[in-house]
């Protein structure tokens, strides 16, 4: 089994830090897969042994030049967010050292003002003025908007990474220097950058001051989901009724919950009878009313009475938990687009590195000597502007931003890449049952063959069916236990998917599925019979025991009456919209009409749904498969993007990118849309951060920028690129169902 560890990560300012800590964690002995977020300031490490301790990851990261906490999973990690201890310790941290930075800048720029005004012309009559400046630097350098900086910067040049801390403190360092041999070497003012060091830490305080901000407002609705995590249980153990932290709660317990509170576990209902509002989890508004045998989500709200749950899935095993841990897990998983930039990144420092040591050399080739001065004015200037700080956020802060505002919805992206792909899907396959369909069949009718009674035939199929959690397999079951047959337990089972089921049952063999499934079996399905079926479209089972058919099922399932409304809204973004199902003709066809789908395929098996899929990707199609998470695994692995509708049992489905919970076919429209909306945003933000370097870097390198603009500069392209990314939000309002 693989374990994943998460950590907190401290210290981390852009692109090039992930990829430093990254890179640090993969190179642990053990390690299979490391992923850093830069916004949530977390790490998960995948580990490929079960025996390695977060202080072996803590340390690497340490030496690496950051700092590490362990926490234990992703659900704590968001426990912890929706405190916002961690946010507002770090926001803290930034606002001192912003406060430090002007205490210490803003006296130099006024003291370098001063001595303008007083003693033009000559720097001999400056000297106490300047020296002032210098000693306020140096106390500015060594306080924690410089030192850190400076510290980190050539820890990353020592390491062969250099990152954005490099560049800021080599303009720093070079602007220092200039200045001391300005002062004293070559009494030249020219040389004298002492403010625009001062301006450029100011500068970057601010701006990562403002950027920690962002962040707060980027994880908001992740931090919203959180805090819907319920805290305490009330449990009945014996006759006394305790209340109980959340995490004390374990399988098996009585939960009870009274009106207005929210279900702390995932369980199924034992007592009782209440409507529970999902819309926190779902996004459905309606009440589901649940009573005795229903299954209830934690953090849904109870609204009227009272119920008392079994507790089934307690903690990160829990619906609540999964979807918090794979809403932490989201900005994970890069985009094309993202591993690009970060490419680029990479080998962009050394390359601006080298801009400026050129940029200076050109000045003293063209200039000579003479141009010593604005030589190396233009070479701070180049590494101040160039920081990749920009590239590195782009992406991130749009898939924070994005996911967490799905989840609200209770569309649970699972990483970047799914976010980027469902963004650019053209062809949407629909599966029929639990998708377009609500899934819960209704036995219409029976036909027994021979002896048998109708009673006797659906509790046969209905105790052959006992393990499958088939829609069929459910409504066949109900309809026994309401008819308060006894159901036998069979001694072998096996699932056919796309088929049946095959159960021994009292030493014979039982089969119950489509007429094709018995048909390939071997049994004599004897046709002439359909004539006694009633008139319309059902799904029919039948039913055999060893060989010989006792006889059908008619069952009908009810169109979902947003589906129409959800295909159109598809259809009107320009999407390809097709129902593949396993079911016969008939039925796929009034669906199909019904709902305003024109291509139909149906009676096929799940091989034939993934062939169908393959063979439209290979027509260069890109296709999201809708399923219901169950069974057509291999359809929604296949697909560009598998989305699959996931009742609260069994939330991520591992082979869908997109988990829904909820039931309205609206979903998977939101879903494109909010995809579509930030492919849009990153392919922006990416292109403005481009372009900002394009245009900067050559204003820099001629001197037309000077050193303290230059980092105003820089601070502002990553600023704009978070401001656009929470313009998402704005847009929220958008997504509700019509
Ligand atoms: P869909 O594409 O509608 O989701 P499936 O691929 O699950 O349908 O199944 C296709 C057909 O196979 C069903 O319409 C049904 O006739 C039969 N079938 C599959 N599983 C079962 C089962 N557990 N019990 C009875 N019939 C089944
Ligand atoms: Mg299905």
């Amino acid at each position: 089994m693989t374990e994943n560890r998460h950590l907190r990560i401290i210290g981390m300012h852009c692109a090039g830090c992930v990829a430093s800590v990254e890179r640090a964690l993969r190179e642990v002995d053990g390690v299979a897969s490391a992923s850093v977020q830069l916004l949530t300031e977390s790490a998960s490490v995948t580990l490929s042994k079960e025996d390695v301790p977060a202080s072996r990851l803590i340390a690497a990261v340490r030496a690496a030049g950051y700092d590490a906490e362990a926490s234990a999973t992703g659900a704590e990690m968001l426990k912890r967010l929706a405190g916002d201890r961690d946010a507002k310790e770090s926001l803290r941290q930034h606002r001192q050292t912003l406060i430090q930075a002007l205490g210490l800048a803003l006296p130099i720029l006024a003291v370098d003002h001063f001595r303008h005004v007083l003693w033009p012309h000559t720097l001999a009559s400056q000297t106490t003025a300047l020296i002032l400046e210098l000693v306020l630097l140096v106390m500015l350098l060594r306080s924690p908007a410089g030192a850190p900086i400076l510290v980190g910067g050539l820890r990353a040049v020592l390491r062969r990474s250099p990152n954005m801390d490099t560049l800021i403190g080599m303009g720093v360092f070079v602007a220092t220097i200039s200045s001391i041999f300005g002062m004293f070497v070559a009494r030249d003012e020219a040389f004298v950058h002492i403010h625009a060091a001062a301006m450029i830490l100011a500068v970057v305080s601010v701006g990562r001051y403002l950027e920690a901000k962002a962040r707060l407002g980027a994880s908001s609705a992740m931090k919203a989901l959180a805090r819907r995590a319920p805290k305490t249980a009330r449990v009945r153990r014996g006759q006394a009724i305790e209340s109980i932290a959340v995490d004390d709660v374990v399988v098996g317990d009585l939960v009870i919950v009274p009106p207005q509170s929210t279900i702390p576990v995932d369980g199924v209902v034992v007592e009782g009878r209440s409507g529970v509002d999902e819309s926190m989890m779902t996004g459905e508004s309606m009440p589901v009313v649940k009573s005795v045998g229903d299954s209830a989500m934690a953090g849904t709200l109870v609204t009227d009475g009272t119920i008392t749950l079994r507790a089934t899935t307690v903690g990160a095993q829990s619906t609540f938990g999964r979807i918090v841990e794979l809403v932490a897990n989201a900005q994970s998983g890069q985009t094309r687009m993202q591993r690009l930039a970060d490419q680029i990144a990479a080998v962009f420092t050394p390359i601006v590195i080298a801009i400026a040591v050129g940029t200076f050399v050109t000045w003293m080739v063209i200039g000579g000597r003479t141009e010593l001065a604005n030589g190396l004015r233009a070479a701070i200037a180049v590494l101040v502007v160039a920081c990749p700080c920009a590239l590195g956020l782009a992406t991130p802060v749009v898939t924070v931003v994005a996911s967490g505002m799905a989840a609200m919805r209770g569309i649970l992206v699972r990483d970047g890449a799914m976010l980027e792909a469902m963004g650019r899907v053209d062809t949407v396959v629909w599966d029929k049952t639990g998708t377009l369909t609500t899934g819960q069949l209704s036995v219409r009718w029976a036909r027994p063959i021979g002896s048998i009674s109708e009673a006797e035939l659906i509790a046969l199929a209905a105790s052959a069916e006992q393990f499958s959690s088939h829609p069929i397999a459910r409504s066949l079951e109900a309809q026994a236990r309401r008819h308060g047959a006894a159901l036998d337990v069979p001694t072998a089972f096996e699932l056919i998917p796309g088929g049946g089921v095959c159960a021994t049952l009292g030493g014979n063999e039982v089969l119950v599925g489509s007429e094709a499934f018995l048909e390939s079996r071997g049994v004599e399905v004897d046709r002439a019979r359909r004539v006694e079926f009633p008139a319309g479209n059902y799904t029919i089972t039948a039913v055999a025991r060893s060989g010989v058919i006792q006889g059908f099922i008619g069952l009908a399932d009810t169109i979902r009456p947003s589906a129409q409304s959800a295909v159109e809204r598809l259809t009107s973004r320009g999407i390809q919209v097709a129902l593949l199902t396993g079911d016969s003709e008939p039925v796929a066809r009034e669906v199909a009409e019904s709902v305003g789908i024109g291509t139909t395929l149906a009676r096929q098996s799940p091989s034939d749904k993934l062939l169908q899929i393959r063979r439209l990707r290979e027509k260069g199609r890109r296709v999201a498969m809708i399923g219901d998470g169950v069974n057509d695994a291999a359809a929604l692995a296949e697909a560009d993007v598998g989305v699959a509708f996931a009742t609260g049992a069994d939330v991520a489905c591992e082979s869908a990118g997109i988990n829904l919970i909820g039931s309205t076919p609206h979903l998977v429209a939101d879903a494109v849309d909010l995809a579509r909306a930030s492919v849009r945003v990153i392919r922006q933000n990416l292109f403005w951060a481009f372009v900002y370097n394009v245009i900067m870097i050559p204003a820099a390198a001629m001197g037309r920028l000077p050193p303290a603009w230059a980092a105003a500069a820089m601070m502002l392209s990553s600023l704009t690129v978070v401001l656009n990314a929470l313009r998402l939000k704005r847009r929220g309002a958008a997504f509700q169902p019509e």
